[in-house]
């Protein structure tokens, strides 16, 4: 999408947001003095598309809630329950199944050290699904209105953004971008990794696949870490059972 300069009012000055509900009347009314501007041709076609963009983004908005809201409180038991049970169950375990052959260095070593990775894992499985809906919510939230009572500015090019009451997410008509308008910043990241971060997260198709894509790798990392010691676990059964 290529982009427009924002329209300003011709009466007052005032930025002017595009907005997609307007396009069929051709004019746009201004916020701030309420007179009508009329859209050039070229704005004109922008505003259907900024029209069929909020459609098919509002069809993912439901998705995207999802995705990024916090995982349910019953992982975070599960987790803490796995990390303090595990390893003295597997040391009884361990105890039970094998004579005092073993020492207390092999029974840390093969029982109670592994018993604590899947509790672990799923700690750092939920930090990294918790982290990266927090990162994308930073990179994309909208720019902060210019005053008081002014509409939420676009983190892409600085116009003003149309939002309505539900909406959580803004599409800008000058240039394509996505903006966050709700439910940010719980942690300050900075500098350039947030920056190139918000370069590749123009919509919330990017925003969606980035969430898809960490999942994936957090889940792989886990199974990972997990298969070798279940292959260690099946060689000492098979070795000493
Ligand atoms: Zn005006
Ligand atoms: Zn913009």
């Amino acid at each position: 999408m290529s982009q427009l300069d924002a329209l300003v009012c011709p009466s007052c000055a005032a930025a002017l947001p595009l907005a997609a509900s307007t396009s069929a009347a051709g004019g746009l009314a201004c916020r701030h003095c309420g007179a009508e501007v009329e859209l050039p041709p070229e704005y004109v076609e922008a505003a259907r598309t900024l029209a069929r963009r909020v459609d098919a983004r509002r069809q993912l908005e439901p998705l995207w809630s999802r995705l990024t809201s916090p995982p349910s409180w019953r992982w975070t038991i599960v987790a803490g329950l796995a990390v303090w049970l595990l390893p003295p169950a597997a040391v009884a375990a361990h105890i039970y199944l094998d004579d005092a052959a073993y020492t207390l260095a092999s029974r840390l070593a093969f029982a109670a050290i592994p018993a604590l990775l899947p509790g672990g894992l799923i700690a750092v499985v939920l930090s990294i699904w918790v982290t990266t809906a927090i990162d994308n919510a930073e990179a994309m939230a909208a720019a902060a209105p210019e005053d008081d009572g002014a509409p939420p500015r676009c983190r892409g090019c600085g116009a003003p953004l149309e939002v309505r009451d539900e909406d959580l997410i803004a599409s800008c008509g000058y240039c394509g971008v996505d903006s966050i308008l709700a439910g940010v910043t719980l942690r300050a990241r900075t500098g350039r990794d947030r920056e190139r971060l918000a370069h590749s997260l123009r919509t919330l198709e990017d925003a969606i696949a980035r969430v898809r894509a960490r999942r994936r790798l957090s889940l792989l990392g886990a199974a990972l870490v997990l298969s070798p010691l279940l292959a260690l676990g099946w060689a000492l059964r098979w070795a000493y059972g």
